[in-house]
């Protein structure tokens, strides 16, 4: 076991191989207040990269219902389970990560799903946990809550799926951070699925291989955003780089949510995965839940968004997810418009801090036609 720091946790860390930061990391931000469960980032990708034999049951990109949805079956409650009690103190976790609580012999404290874990991935679909007393009766102000979580691969700095294989088939790129399994080595001992908390790695019993989400490499190379984050019809998606928060630079939009405003949180950090994904939580959930899923940066990242539309840079940024298919490295505000900057140093994007609005008068001139969208 090497010792690394990981920055998510405030301290070092046991870890099976010694740290190795990529060049620059796939990264991306989900902004989980304005997922509309539609799916259609699953569909994107599964039509995409899933279509094959053997991967009928495979979701890379899966869209759930938090509290009481999963994919598989209980993956999250599983692990913490596993765990046990954690504690933070302050931005310092003092519990145990999945590395360093693994029993003797193995090197990440996972579990396998079974087959029928994966039967149903939209278990829980819209159901809401919280008081209702006397019935469906909603109280005002109430507690009934649900939120949409949409989950892909972490392409985790420190990859428990690639600390798991005992073939080295698992391999993070230097170049991007994006973590791949090489078909030809794998053996489909599926290890990597033990080990991944977030169960984001999926066995093919046709190949005989595992296989996961590969960030859609071959768009990304070319500056263009994943299938999943084009197509998200809820806009709650930016993909883009993530520098280490000792080199964060403000005009990276990624490092000024992540590491400048803090207005985005890692999943389930006290793994210790280090993952890259992170979200703006859902501003309506109890904190303990919120706390226990996204670390105790909630709430200065609750207090920020609910205050997101005071702030000009933050209100803009947050205009530019989904505002175009291309990756935006850089970015820009320049009094009431803010612009997104290319992979290749262009500008691809442009949008105004505020939408005008534009009313249409109901009966159209040109075609002679009154509009029935109109009143
Ligand atoms: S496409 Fe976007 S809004 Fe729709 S479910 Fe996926 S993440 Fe949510
Ligand atoms: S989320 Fe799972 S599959 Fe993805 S890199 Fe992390 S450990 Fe590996
Ligand atoms: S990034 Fe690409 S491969 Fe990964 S879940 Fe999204 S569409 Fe699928």
């Amino acid at each position: 076991m090497a010792r690394v720091h990981n920055w998510q946790l405030g301290r070092e860390m046991s870890y099976w191989y010694p740290a190795s930061r990529p060049k620059r990391q796939f990264a991306a931000v989900f902004d989980v207040n304005k997922c509309i469960a539609c799916q259609t980032c699953t569909l994107a990708c599964k039509t995409t990269w899933t279509s094959a034999p053997g991967q009928e049951y495979m979701l890379w990109n899966n869209v759930e219902t938090k509290p009481y949805g999963f994919y598989p079956l209980g993956w999250d409650v599983k692990a913490l389970e596993l765990l046990g009690p954690q504690r933070w103190r302050g931005p310092m976790y003092e519990g145990r990560t999945l590395f360093e609580a693994a029993p003797k012999g193995e090197r990440v404290l996972g579990w396998r799903p079974a087959q029928r874990d994966y039967a149903h991935p939209n278990v829980g679909e819209d159901d809401c946990t919280g008081a209702i007393e006397g019935g469906a009766h909603i109280q005002t102000p109430h507690m009934v809550w649900f939120y949409y979580l949409a989950r892909i691969c972490n392409h985790c700095t420190f990859p428990a799926c690639l600390a798991a294989c005992p073939r080295g088939s698992i391999y993070k790129r230097p170049e991007d951070g994006i973590v791949l399994v090489d078909q030809s080595r794998c053996r489909g001992y599926q290890e990597c699925v033990r080990a991944c908390p977030y169960k984001k790695v999926f066995f093919n019993p046709m190949t005989g291989t595992s296989a996961k989400c590969i960030a859609c490499y071959p768009k990304i190379e070319t500056g263009i955003q994943p299938q999943c984050f084009e197509n998200c019809i809820g806009k709650i998606r930016l993909a883009g780089w993530l520098s280490h928060p000792d080199h964060a630079q403000e005009d990276n939009p990624i490092d000024y949510l992540v590491h400048v405003r803090r207005l985005a949180l890692p999943l389930f950090p006290q793994f210790g995965l280090e993952p890259n994904i992170y979200y703006i939580p859902p501003v309506h959930v109890p904190r303990p839940y919120l706390v226990q899923m996204f670390g105790p940066g909630v709430d200065a990242a609750v207090q920020a968004y609910r205050a997101a539309h005071k702030d000009p840079d933050l209100a803009g940024l947050l205009g530019l997810f989904g505002s175009t298919h291309r990756a935006i490295s850089r970015w820009q505000r320049q009094a009431n418009m803010i612009s997104g900057i290319g992979t290749h140093g262009a500008e691809v994007v442009r949008v105004p801090l505020r939408e005008p609005i534009v009313i249409r008068d109901a009966f159209d001139s040109t075609y002679g036609v009154q509009r029935t969208n109109t009143p």
